[in-house]
C-alpha cells in the first residue's frame, strides 16, 4: 500500500529563498490528504505534477496564515475547474467563517460541498477512520490553538500463498476466509490451518505531523514510536529564547523529541526565513538524532 508524503512548503511565516509556507500532500493508498495549505500551494502542486482534483481531505493545523492562506485559492480553482465531489475539511471552527466571508463577497457559490469537521483543540481525538487509515489529533502548544495529526495505517488482510493453496487443491472461493485469518474446513472434513497457507501483512506504519509548537512533553505520548515524525525546527538552538517567545522549536529540540519518543525517522521543517541555507539545521539535529532529514520541497518521503 502506498504511504508517502510529498513536501509542498517548508518555510515558516513568509515565502523566501524558493521556500514556500507549509503544505504537504499525504498519499495513503491513492487517497490524498492535504496537510496545511500555505500561500502558493496550488503552484507547488502544479510544479510537482500533483493533481489538486485528487484531494478529498484537507487538514488545517491552526489559523496562522502560513498554514492556510492558500486554501481559498485552491478551493476556488477546484470550483472553476468543475469539481463536484465533496471535500472534507478538518480545521479550527473559525476557518468556516473566514472562508464564508470570502465566498460571500466574491458571490461564489461552490458547485461542490465543503464538509466541515471542527477540531477540538483541547482534547486528542480520532477525527477520521476509513479502510486505509486512522487520523488522530495531537494537542500542540502554540500561541493560538494548534493541533498536529497522526496518521496510522490500517492493518491489511493476510496474504495467501497461492502456490500452496493450488497444490492443496483449495478452490478460490475459500481465499477470502484465509485472508481474514480463519482456518478452513474443506467439504471432505480436512482442516487447513491458516498459518500454513498465509503470511501476515506488513506492520501498519504511522506518520506524525507536528507544526507549530513549543517542545512540550504533554504531546509526546501521542507520537511515541511513530515511523516518521515531521517536526517543526524553526530555529537553530542558539535562538532558543526566540523559539520560546514565539512558541516554536529548535532543531536540537526536534531531535531530542524524536529520540525521546523513539521515532524511526525525523523530518525537519518550518524553517525560519533567516536561514538561507539549511545545512546547519540538519547538522544540529544529527548531533542528537542520526536519522534526521530536511523536508525538501518536491521530495516524496516513504513513511
Ligand atoms: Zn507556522
Ligand atoms: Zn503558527
Amino acid at each position: 500500500m502506498t504511504f508517502e508524503v510529498t513536501i509542498l512548503g517548508s518555510s515558516s511565516a513568509t515565502p523566501v529563498y524558493n521556500r514556500n509556507p507549509t503544505a504537504q500532500l499525504l498519499n495513503c493508498n491513492e487517497k490524498f490528504y492535504l496537510i496545511d495549505c500555505g500561500e502558493g500551494t496550488q503552484q507547488q502542486l502544479i510544479k510537482f505534477g500533483l493533481k489538486a482534483s485528487k484531494i478529498d481531505f484537507v487538514l488545517i493545523s491552526h489559523l496562522h496564515g502560513d498554514h492556510y492562506f492558500g486554501l481559498i485559492g485552491l478551493l476556488s480553482s477546484m470550483h472553476l475547474n468543475g469539481r463536484i465531489k465533496p471535500i472534507h475539511i478538518f480545521a479550527p471552527e473559525a476557518l468556516k467563517e473566514i472562508l464564508d466571508i470570502q465566498f460571500k463577497h466574491s458571490d461564489t457559490k461552490l458547485r461542490y460541498e465543503l464538509i466541515y469537521h471542527f477540531i477540538n483543540p483541547k482534547k486528542s481525538e480520532i477525527i477520521l477512520e476509513n479502510s486505509d487509515v486512522v487520523i488522530q489529533t495531537i494537542i500542540l502548544n502554540h500561541r493560538i490553538p494548534c493541533t498536529g495529526f497522526k496518521f496510522t495505517e490500517k492493518k491489511r488482510l493476510r496474504k495467501v500463498v497461492v502456490e500452496r493453496l493450488e497444490a492443496a487443491g483449495v478452490p478460490l472461493e475459500y481465499y477470502a476466509m484465509l485472508k481474514r485469518g480463519l482456518d478452513l474446513t474443506l467439504p471432505n472434513g480436512e482442516v487447513l490451518l491458516n498459518v500454513d497457507y498465509t503470511t501476515d501483512s506488513a506492520t501498519p506504519k504511522t506518520y506524525a505531523y507536528c507544526s507549530d509548537t513549543l517542545m512540550d512533553e504533554r504531546y509526546f505520548n501521542s507520537i511515541r514510536n511513530c515511523d516518521t515524525l515531521y517536526h517543526e525546527a524553526t530555529f537553530l538552538h542558539e535562538m532558543i529564547d526566540r523559539a520560546n517567545e514565539t512558541h516554536h522549536t529548535t532543531a536540537l529540540q526536534a531531535a531530542e523529541i524524536a529520540s525521546l519518543v523513539q521515532a524511526k525517522k525525523l523530518l525537519l521543517g518550518h524553517f525560519s526565513s533567516r536561514y538561507k541555507t539549511l545545512g546547519p539545521i540538519l547538522d544540529e539535529a544529527k548531533t542528537l538524532f542520526e536519522a534526521s532529514e530536511l523536508a525538501v520541497e518536491g521530495h516524496t518521503y516513504q513513511i
